[in-house]
């Protein structure tokens, strides 16, 4: 076998080149997850990427073997860094969202992680929201800070005051699209505006708003973080992670980047993680999982939709019943953020709400009525599942940390699942008394 023939773009994310197919820019969401190509031919013409459940890959010869570990060579070698299976999803994800290259690995958290230690050092600070996913916020109060990380968190509202924030050593501005359970959507296009005219990498957390609703390279998000454990997983089969280039950072100008920017360019981030920082810590995602997200991918239009169906139906049923004190869902009209919702998710801003009783007390009677939805904490399963976050994600702030995180005690958080609308609103007022 000739070297040449093999050598192809490692740092796309993809082992083999392959032909893109233009016609399926044109087509829809859940047809382009269909069809993607594999990377390589399966040898059977298989419908379904093959689970490749090896650790290790064997070479022709010592010296082919030697070209692979000098880089000349491209070959999957040992799955911690490159599975054919895992390498297929991250094509798939590529493809979907046109992004310059995708690294999937084992958690959202491992995402977040990975793509932040890429870009920022000691020394060096990011601005966050200040709503975040729990673990997020504590990767950044307690891991980055023990590793000299500083993060600076703003409300991400008021342009000026985040100027405010930077200084000669912020790198970035991290965010998540819708937050959770306060269910804020940030002005994503001021964002970009703020992070173009400082040269900060903007990365947003897209778990909420999965690629089928949300066009993160459109909006000038530089990296996109997912919990593919959420949405993409397809229904809470596995635990995943994705961390995507949308190609619009020049590399060069980070410190961290620029020996990788001047070796590999535009692929300056992908190479830095599979050489570096990804490889090195081992959050790999595995091949037996890579296929679930996979089959994740191909029903996540269809899942969403249906999601979102339900997430109407119930809100439009609960903004009826007057035991119900308040309702937040940024699809409804009337919500405050349903212009953004509409401007950048497609009027689809995920589907989890937040609807409120007259008492603390109420909210658990309530929930210990409930036969369909099930009391979890997980989001995006297709079961619907419901929490009261005051008593449990949030239990181990204060009353007024709570309270300035946007957290009331008479609040329940619905994650929309599959069922059937009518069963999910027979089951709520059956319970609601
Ligand atoms: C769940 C979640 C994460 C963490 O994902 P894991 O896969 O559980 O590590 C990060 N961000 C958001 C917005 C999430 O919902």
């Amino acid at each position: 076998m000739h070297l040449s023939a093999r050598k192809a773009s490692l740092f796309s994310g993809h082992f083999y080149s392959f032909a893109k197919n233009d016609k399926m820019k044109r087509q829809g969401f859940t047809t382009r997850a269909l069809n993607v190509p594999f990377p390589k031919t399966d040898p059977h013409h298989a419908l379904q990427m093959p689970v490749y459940g090896a650790v290790a890959f064997e070479f022709d010869s010592s010296r082919q073997m030697a070209a692979s570990f000098r880089g000349e060579y491209v070959a999957h070698v040992y799955s911690r860094s490159s599975n054919p299976t895992v390498e297929y999803f991250e094509v798939k994800l590529r493809e979907l969202t046109g992004a310059q290259a995708v690294l999937a690995v084992a958690s959202g958290m491992a995402a977040i992680a990975d793509a932040l230690l890429a870009i920022v050092g000691s020394g060096d600070n990011i601005i966050a929201g200040n709503h975040l996913f729990g673990h997020t916020y504590a990767l950044f109060q307690q891991t980055f800070r023990d590793l000299g990380i500083e993060v600076r968190f703003s409300a991400l509202t008021d342009p000026q005051e985040i100027l405010g924030l930077v200084d000669e050593r912020t790198r970035a501005i991290f965010f998540e699209t819708v937050t959770n359970p306060q269910l804020e959507i940030p002005d994503i296009e001021m964002l970009s505006a703020v992070a173009r005219e400082k040269n900060l990498v903007l990365v947003a957390d897209s778990t909420m708003t999965p690629p089928n609703v949300f066009e993160a390279g459109n909006y000038g998000v530089d990296i996109e973080v997912l919990s593919t454990t959420k949405y993409v997983s397809g229904g809470a089969t596995s635990f995943g992670g994705a961390i995507i280039d949308h190609g619009s950072f020049d590399w060069a100008k980070l410190p961290l980047m620029q020996p990788y920017a001047r070796k590999f360019g535009k692929n300056a981030l992908i190479a830095r993680l599979r050489k570096n920082i990804y490889r090195n810590t081992g959050g790999s995602m595995t091949p037996q999982t890579a296929l679930l997200q996979i089959q994740g991918l191909d029903i996540l239009e269809l899942r969403v939709s249906r999601c979102f169906g339900n997430c109407m139906g119930i809100g439009k049923f609960l903004s009826t019943r007057k035991e119900v004190t308040r309702i937040d869902y940024p699809g409804l009209p009337g919500n405050e953020f349903y212009a953004l919702s509409r401007k950048y998710f497609r009027g689809i801003p995920g589907t989890i709400m937040t609807f409120d009783l007259a008492t603390e007390d109420a909210c658990y009677d309530f929930m210990d009525r409930l036969q369909v939805i099930r009391r979890a904490t997980n989001l995006n399963d297709n079961k619907t599942l419901i929490i009261h976050p005051w008593s449990t994600i949030y239990a181990e702030f204060s009353e007024e940390e709570r309270r300035t995180m946007g957290i009331r005690p008479t609040m329940m958080r619905l994650s929309l699942g599959i069922e059937d609308a009518a069963d999910l609103i027979a089951d709520i007022e059956q319970a609601l008394g």
